[in-house]
């Protein structure tokens, strides 16, 4: 029976010695794994850092190369328009109708470039976050210029939004732009702008009567260049990519609901804001 006891007892030694010994190399494995998860990270962070340096300066070079090409751009259309200006009478028709065709093009590709380079520094430059007023800022838009005429209904109050002012405005403008555009000819553009507030988000939507987008196109139409309309309706085909490239800078996301002939709904969607009182200090 001592004997036994003895056996016994010498086995448990024995397990438990093996058991730590085999935890000594779980140990050791786990690690040896770690250090090789650090090294991996350290190398991801590398890489991720290497990429975004070259990504900056191929964005940079674009837009020096995009800046550059105004200067002999501008030449062209002096020229063409000094042309027309100056020496109308000495010219056929023919000859005006070149001199009109160059001033012309020379004005689209800049408002392309102009557009371009708005999209790079949305890419590029600092964007602060702040607690927004999108009523503000569509007050300014529809009393603007470019809106003065346009019949654009803004249903008030729009809940304050976490946006940067610059960008936000830049992205309805686009939106307003494309809304009061796309309108079938003999149609009166009628827009209207309102909210719905959602949990934490604000949806920002836009609606318009136009000549609507078949929903096979509504991915397509974000990037840049991009048009389905066709040429009846002026355009750089870089609006819908600023809105997304701001939008999505600003942690928000945007979308569409349209069909063919129906007219569109794009909506944006942000973070709501604190509402701040006009007199926090006061009471009635
Ligand atoms: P642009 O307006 O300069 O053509 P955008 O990038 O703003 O370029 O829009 C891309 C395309 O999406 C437009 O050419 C048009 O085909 C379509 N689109 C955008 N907004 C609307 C809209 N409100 N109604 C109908 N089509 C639209």
């Amino acid at each position: 029976m001592r004997l036994q006891n003895e056996e016994l007892e010498q086995r448990v030694a024995n397990r438990t010695s093996e058991l730590t010994q085999v935890n000594a190399e779980l140990q050791a494995v786990q690690q040896e794994l770690e250090a090789h998860a650090r090294e991996l990270e350290q190398k991801v962070n590398r890489r991720t850092a290497e990429l975004q340096a070259t990504i900056s300066s191929l964005e940079q070079f674009c837009y020096t190369i995009a800046h550059d090409l105004r200067a002999p751009l501008r030449t062209m259309h002096g020229f063409s328009s000094a042309l027309l200006d100056d020496f109308a009478p000495a010219l056929n028709d023919v000859a005006r109708g070149y001199a009109r065709r160059i001033t012309d093009a020379a004005t689209r590709m800049d408002e392309q470039i102009r557009a371009l380079l708005a999209y790079g520094r949305l890419n590029s430059s600092e964007m602060p976050l702040v607690s927004t007023d999108p009523g503000a800022l569509l007050e300014q838009l529809v009393k603007s210029e470019e809106f003065k005429n346009a019949r654009i209904n803004v249903r008030t109050p729009l809940p304050r939004v976490i946006a940067n002012p610059i960008a936000l405005r830049q992205v309805i403008e686009n939106l307003l732009a494309n809304a009061v555009k796309f309108v079938a000819k003999g149609i009166v553009s009628q827009v209207c702008v309102s909210a719905k507030a959602q949990g934490d988000t604000v949806r920002l939507l836009i609606e318009d009567n136009g000549i609507g987008i078949d929903p096979k196109y509504h991915e397509r139409i974000f990037h840049v260049f991009e048009r389905v309309a066709g040429s009846a309706y002026p355009g750089t085909g870089i609006g819908l990519a600023i809105v997304q490239k701001g939008i999505e800078r600003m942690g928000g996301r945007v979308g569409l609901e349209s069909e063919s002939g129906q007219g569109s709904r794009f909506w944006i969607e942000l973070r709501k804001a604190e509402e701040v009182t006009d007199n926090p200090g006061s009471k009635p």
